[in-house]
This record gives structure tokens, C-alpha cells and sequence, in this order.
């Protein structure tokens, strides 16, 4: 067992950092979180420099963990440009890989992935917008909700019923559904809790006619894809936790600096600022053990779901304590921010209470 990283990526840890706090003053994330705006200039920044490196996962969530640190909405949309990238790289075709990954690997282009509905996000096998198969064409209909990169993506991987089948999930199909083909329409939601610099947005899909050869993989798998790029994308949703729990610890500490060495002295505050940071410190250890894993190619859903829901809970759990501790100072200052950035983490990707479910079911299998 090694807890160090190699040298390249202590070294791409500093190079992240630098690039956050030099990227996302204060001043800049409170403008971009006030007028809930996508800062396509700092993606584009992001990418020209090399802060997302795809040839190590390592470098991946170090990156998600740093960004997040300084400024969640500003991290989280320079880091999602390729949402969903994985289903492709994974179950594609060469044609579909060539045609939609390379321009996004190019920074050229955005992507989203589109499963949850108005109806639902948690009940993904009950997802009700369907792909009808005429001649060499699908036809699409329905509508998705609160997607990621919604109103900014060229395409999406689309989960979608293609036949209605006993067992439900064994009808469902991925698709790549390009945002300018005719029907498809994108309406930008506003009004968030948090994260308000990431795009949101709700798709209408009318008769959206797509090329047979969108189809992701084989029909009827598509449920399988999309559970196994949940797998992979819980990793990077529990380094978003870390990253905003650390950057809340680093801020209360520092308020409680000012406030002074008998301020900070007071029981309860020592006893705070000791949950805080053991709870960071293990939310780290889960996330790299399931990311260990991941890496080395023998997945672990149960510590990848334990990792992600732990490290969302912890990130809510700081955020709101270092509140509690600076008080009004913390108020006014970059932790509120922190404090509603957090709880999207406990929501999306699989709610606590899905990421429980999951990690029960498969304790309990095994214990049969
Ligand atoms: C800012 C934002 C960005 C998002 N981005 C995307 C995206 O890019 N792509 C995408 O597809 N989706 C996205 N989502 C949707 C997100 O994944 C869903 O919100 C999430 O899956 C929960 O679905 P829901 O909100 O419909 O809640 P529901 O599924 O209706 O659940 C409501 C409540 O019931 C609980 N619950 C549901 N089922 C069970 C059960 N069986 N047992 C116990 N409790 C249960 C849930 O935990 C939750 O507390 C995004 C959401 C937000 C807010």
C-alpha cells in the first residue's frame, strides 16, 4: 500500500492550484455565480493549458479536487466539457469515436449526458422518452431534465426506451443526439441553489430523426453503458466533495486566523475544526482506495458508491460547520458560496439515498 503520489503528479497538483486561484479570484467566481453564466473563456484557458490531462486519471480527479477547491461552479464547468465521454470510449464504434470524441478531446467541442427526465432521475429504468426505429433512422421523442452543458453541448449521450420489455431497463438504448438537429430544442434553467456557473438546462426532443449509426453499442444495453459510466463518473463526483470541503476548511481557517488565538481556542471551535478535518482526511482515503481501483481496471461499485456518497455528505458537513464557526464573517464571505455549492454532490450522479441502496444491495448479495 503507497499513499504518495508520483512527483509528475505532485508537481500537476501545484500546477492545478496555481491555475484555480490565479483563474477564480473571488471576485471572478461571484460574477460568474451571480449572473449564472458558463465561462467558456476559462474552459478554453483550462484546456490550452493543460490543466485537464486525459492520459492519467490521477491528474483527472487531482484536477477536479483543485479546481473545486477554490470555486465549485467555475471547476466544475471547466472540468465537464466531455460529461459522458466515457460511454462512448467505452461501447462505441470507431466511427461514433472519431466523429464526436475527437473534437471534444480537441477542446473544440462540449457533450452532455442525458438520462434524467421530469418524471425522474433515481428510476432510471423508468425513463419515458422513446426512440422509434423507421428505415435506417430512430425517431425521438419526449424530453430530459436538468442536464449539464444543456443549453451549450453539440451533442449528448441520450438514454432512451427503444421497446417496452418485461423486465424495464432491458428496453432502454444510448444514442448520440447532435443539439442542432431539427426538433431538438434546449431551454436554460435558472435560479439554482448552487454551482450556478455550470449549465442546466431542459431538452425537448420532437420527432428528432438520428442516424442508425448513433446508436451506442447494441440496442437494448444501453441501461448496462450508462451504470457503468456511473461507476467511473462517482470517482469524480466524490473529488468535487474533497476539493469543496477542503476549500471551505482552507477559508474557515483562515477567518479564524483573523478572529484570533483565543477565538480559536474556545472548545467547541478546536473540537470543529478536528471533525472537519478527519472527516476530509478519510473522505481523501475512501475516494483514492475506489479511484485505486478504478485505475488499475478492477472496479469496485460498492467502495466507488461509499466514496461518493461520503465524500458529498462530507463536503455538506464542512461547508456548513466552517460556517458555524467563522459566524458572521463566514457568512458574508466565500463560504456561502461553498455552502450551496455543496449540496448538488448529495443529488446528482445517484442521491445518498440511491448510493445507499446500492451499496446495501450489493453487501447483502454477497452475504447470500
Ligand atoms: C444542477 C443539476 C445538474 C444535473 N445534471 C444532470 C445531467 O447532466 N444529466 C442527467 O441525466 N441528470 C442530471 N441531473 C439530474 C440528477 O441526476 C437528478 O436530480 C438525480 O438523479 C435525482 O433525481 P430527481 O431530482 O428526479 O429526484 P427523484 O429521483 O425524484 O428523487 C427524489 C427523492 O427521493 C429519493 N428516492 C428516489 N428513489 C428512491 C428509492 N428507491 N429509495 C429511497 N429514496 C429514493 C431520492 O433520494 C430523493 O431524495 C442534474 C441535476 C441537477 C440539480
Amino acid at each position: 500500500m503507497d499513499f504518495d503520489f508520483t512527483e509528475e503528479q505532485v508537481k500537476f497538483r501545484e500546477k492545478a492550484r496555481e491555475f484555480a486561484e490565479r483563474e477564480f479570484s473571488s471576485e471572478v467566481a461571484r460574477k460568474f455565480d451571480r449572473e449564472e453564466k458558463y465561462p467558456e473563456e476559462i474552459r478554453k484557458k483550462a484546456y490550452a493549458e493543460h490543466v485537464i490531462d486525459y492520459s492519467d486519471p490521477w491528474k483527472v480527479l487531482i484536477a477536479i479536487e483543485e479546481l473545486c477547491r477554490q470555486d465549485a461552479g467555475l471547476g466544475i464547468s471547466a472540468t465537464v466539457p466531455y460529461f459522458g465521454e466515457e460511454v462512448i470510449m467505452l461501447f462505441g464504434s470507431d466511427h461514433l469515436k472519431e466523429k464526436y470524441l475527437q473534437p471534444v478531446n480537441e477542446g473544440k467541442s462540449l457533450m452532455g449526458l442525458a438520462v434524467t427526465e421530469p418524471g425522474g432521475g433515481s428510476d432510471v429504468a423508468g425513463l419515458k422518452t422513446t426512440a422509434r426505429k423507421e428505415g435506417k433512422n430512430y425517431i425521438i421523442n419526449g424530453a430530459k431534465m436538468f442536464i449539464t452543458n444543456g443549453s451549450i453541448a453539440d451533442f449528448f449521450v441520450m438514454l432512451v426506451r427503444t421497446s417496452e420489455e418485461e423486465k424495464r431497463h432491458h428496453g432502454l438504448s444510448a444514442f448520440v443526439v447532435e443539439s442542432r438537429f431539427p426538433g431538438f430544442k434546449a431551454n436554460k434553467l435558472k435560479g439554482k441553489l448552487g454551482v450556478r456557473a455550470t449549465d442546466t438546462a431542459e431538452l425537448e426532443l420532437n420527432n428528432v430523426v438520428v442516424p442508425e449509426e448513433n446508436l451506442i453499442g447494441e440496442e437494448g444495453k444501453g441501461f448496462y453503458y450508462i451504470m457503468t459510466f456511473f461507476n467511473i463518473s462517482r470517482i469524480f463526483v466524490a473529488g468535487q466533495g474533497i476539493g469543496i470541503a477542503q476549500g471551505a476548511f482552507d477559508r474557515a481557517l483562515s477567518i479564524l486566523r483573523r478572529k484570533g488565538k483565543a477565538y480559536s481556542e474556545k472548545e467547541e471551535i478546536q473540537f470543529a475544526v478536528a471533525e472537519m478535518a478527519t472527516q476530509i482526511q478519510a473522505a481523501r482515503l475512501i475516494t483514492y482506495k475506489a479511484a485505486s481501483y478504478l485505475f488499475n481496471f478492477k472496479p469496485d461499485p460498492t467502495i466507488t458508491s461509499m466514496a461518493k456518497k461520503y465524500a458529498a455528505e462530507t463536503a455538506v458537513f464542512v461547508a456548513e460547520k466552517a460556517l458555524e464557526v467563522t459566524g458572521v464573517d463566514g457568512i458574508s464571505s466565500d463560504l456561502e458560496r461553498f455552502y450551496r455549492d455543496a449540496k448538488i454532490l448529495e443529488i446528482w450522479e445517484g442521491t445518498s439515498e440511491v448510493e445507499k441502496l446500492i451499496i446495501s444491495r450489493n453487501i447483502l448479495k454477497e452475504a447470500q
